[in-house]
């Protein structure tokens, strides 16, 4: 498992964006906004680990929750596996909680992912990814 990013509830996109930019001088590699999940994420290369900056776009969506609930800041940290089909039924057997049943796939099909409840990690939400690589 290698650490991939870290994730970063915020309330202003735009602003937070500016300072991890334009003062924290980190590259930003995209903006995307997922509908379906109400967030609109930035992702900024920190020297080979990446900050995901998360703005809930609906007052229901989980990152607009989280914040409800614990203010802003660090809201999961991920790592990047090779399989994370194998990796999660590792993390069943074990018997950790998951967030879906199977990886979902994300980021226009280019990211398959899942999450390990807090409850299971003690208090530390888990994504675990693998980078899907496109055989065209
Ligand atoms: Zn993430």
């Amino acid at each position: 498992m290698k650490l991939h990013h870290i994730g970063i509830a915020v309330k202003d996109l735009d602003t937070t964006m500016k300072l991890y930019r334009d003062v924290l001088k980190l590259r930003l590699l995209g903006v995307e906004e997922v509908e379906e999940e109400g967030v609109k994420i930035a992702m900024f290369d920190a020297g080979g680990v990446r900050i995901e900056l998360l703005m809930g776009t609906k007052p229901d969506s989980a990152i607009s929750k989280f914040i409800e609930k614990r203010g802003e800041g660090i809201h999961h940290i991920a790592f990047q596996v090779d399989d994370v089909d194998s990796v999660c039924n590792e993390f069943v057997k074990a018997g950790l909680q998951l967030t879906y049943p199977q990886p979902k796939l994300v980021a226009g099909g280019s990211r398959k992912i899942n999450f390990i409840n807090p409850k299971s990690t003690g208090g530390v939400l888990i994504e675990v990814l693998t980078e899907v690589r496109s055989s065209e």
